[in-house]
């Protein structure tokens, strides 16, 4: 019989399983930090994250489209929260020369001033994570980027701009490299989000 992480007995026996449930559990911490800061700005937390996504990410990433894979959504579910952006006059578009039915989300005066506020939304989450030693955080970042990596392979969650994804990383007898920073990387300094990512093809 298969046991579920969830199932106490199986727990309490495998490491995997009580990491799967820890996990569980910081997600729980983002969803209701995030739905608190959503509630302070009378919107939905969906709203909140396109925001923020639009405050550090370059005009061509700002797409409903990229957002939709970002956010593992769908267009229309995006393309709906975008719409309540525009009636709050937080987001304005901006359409492409080269393509006018294409268009870009950029922030107003508005939009900028919650996304930045919004954006500390997991300071609580960070505070604890700063106590830890240098070799636990390297530690904890290397298996959550393996962990990342292997759910975007199987699919289940899509867009991922990190080293391992990039056409510009290379690992040599245990060493990380990045080509186009010409620098090797220490373990520490591998990226989750970096805006020099190139998708493998
Ligand atoms: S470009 Fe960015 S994501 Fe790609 S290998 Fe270099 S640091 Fe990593």
């Amino acid at each position: 019989m298969k046991y579920s992480p969830f199932n106490l007995n199986e727990q309490n026996q495998k490491v995997e399983s009580r990491i799967v449930v820890a996990l569980e559990r910081i997600s729980e911490a983002f969803r209701v930090l995030l739905w608190t800061e959503s509630k302070e700005n009378s919107l939905s937390p969906i709203q909140i994250q396109i925001l923020i996504f639009i405050y550090f990410h370059s005009l061509e990433k700002c797409k409903v489209g990229y957002l939709a894979d970002e956010f593992n959504m769908t267009k229309a579910t995006i393309s709906d929260s975008v719409k309540v952006l525009f009636a709050k006059d937080l987001v304005t578009k901006e359409t492409d020369p080269t393509d006018t039915r294409s268009y870009s989300l950029s922030l107003t005066s508005e939009g900028k001033k919650i996304a930045k506020k919004a954006s500390f939304f997991a300071s609580s989450i960070e505070q604890p994570i700063e106590k830890l030693t240098e070799e636990q955080k390297t530690i904890m970042l290397n298996g959550l980027l393996k962990l990342i990596n292997n759910l975007n392979k199987s699919g289940i969650i899509t867009i991922q701009r990190m080293c391992f994804t990039c056409s510009n990383y290379q690992l040599d007898n245990g060493i990380h490299y990045c080509k186009l920073l010409k620098s090797r990387l220490a373990e520490s300094e591998l990226r989750v989000d970096c805006p020099e990512h190139e998708l493998q093809v």
